[in-house]
């Protein structure tokens, strides 16, 4: 029998304007950002790693551009939106919310936004374009993120079966960093502190991953992060413990130095 593979369901591409609703700071770098509006009746996700491109205004405008889809595709057009990835924290369709952690690092545009967001502002949303689903039959997962992270890993803990072992580590630069998850699986979570050291220049995962001890059976390893960081990680996964590709998924969420890095280039 081979193992487990993982499919994309796709979703109808659907952009919609968001209006901001409620603004909390749920640590000193995150912010959760609650949108709503009825343009969120049909929006689907199902996946812990589900994410949406934010579409910010051009500098001094007041709404984003549209993106143009033709044939549920986003296609080329002279002047396009600004859109930077992020994850869907939570969707509650009853009250037609959908809430985004973002951090603020001081450095682009969707950093910048979430730091003066407050309610009242609109913003554009496409997607999610589809669902990555990992089949949760697994034996036992790892999961490590750092801070851009933590959304898609608190899915991940929430939505996993009970019981399963689940061994995690989160990076982030101190304690007043860490977050809460609610979790049914049996996990062994280990938050790990880089300090002063800026974000993406750790190997902080890397060695915690290295020194892992991994139960029997048939796993699955989910790594998101500074692109960088992540190299190591996915050759030691694939190459030293010798997990198949279909068990493991590192992606990388932001890249140093680069803006609006493409995450698709580091498969
Ligand atoms: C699938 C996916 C899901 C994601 N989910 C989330 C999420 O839920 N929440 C979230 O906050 N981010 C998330 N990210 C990461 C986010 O898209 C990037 O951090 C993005 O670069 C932020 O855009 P920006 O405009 O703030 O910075 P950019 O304009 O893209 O970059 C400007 C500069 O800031 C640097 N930079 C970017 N991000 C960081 C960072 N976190 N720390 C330090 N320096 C940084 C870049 O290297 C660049 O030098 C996700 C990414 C992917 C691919």
């Amino acid at each position: 029998m081979g193992l487990p593979q993982s499919t994309i369901v796709r979703h109808p591409l659907t952009y919609r304007l968001l209006e901001v609703r409620r603004v909390v700071r749920i640590t000193p770098s995150t912010v959760r950002v609650t949108f709503g509006g009825d343009a969120l009746e049909g929006f689907r996700e199902q996946s812990p790693t589900d994410h949406v491109k934010l579409c910010f205004a051009e500098p001094g405008a007041d709404l984003p551009v549209p993106p143009v889809i033709e044939n549920d595709m986003w296609v080329a057009a002279p002047v396009e939106p600004i859109t930077r990835d992020y994850t869907v924290r939570y969707h509650r369709p009853d009250v037609r919310e959908l809430d985004v952690d973002m951090v603020v690092h001081g450095g682009g545009v969707g950093s910048a936004w979430a730091e003066r967001a407050e309610p009242g502002m609109r913003l554009g949303v496409l997607g999610p374009r589809g669902s990555e689903v990992v089949p949760m039959v697994h034996d036992w997962y790892l999961l490590a993120a750092e801070e851009t992270a933590l959304p898609a890993l608190g899915r991940w803990l929430e939505m996993l079966p009970a019981g399963v072992r689940v061994i995690a580590f989160a990076e982030v630069s101190g304690p007043r960093e860490e977050q809460r998850f609610a979790t049914a699986t049996d996990l062994d979570l280990t938050w790990l502190h880089r300090g002063d050291a800026p974000p993406g220049t750790s190997d902080l995962m890397e060695r915690a991953i290295r020194a892992a001890e991994l139960p029997g059976g048939t796993g699955f390893a989910w790594v998101a992060g500074e692109a960088g960081c992540l190299k190591p990680i996915r050759r030691h996964l694939r190459r030293e413990r010798g997990l198949a590709k279909e068990q493991v998924d590192v992606d990388g969420y932001w890249k140093r130095g680069i803006a609006n890095h493409d995450h698709h280039e580091d498969d």
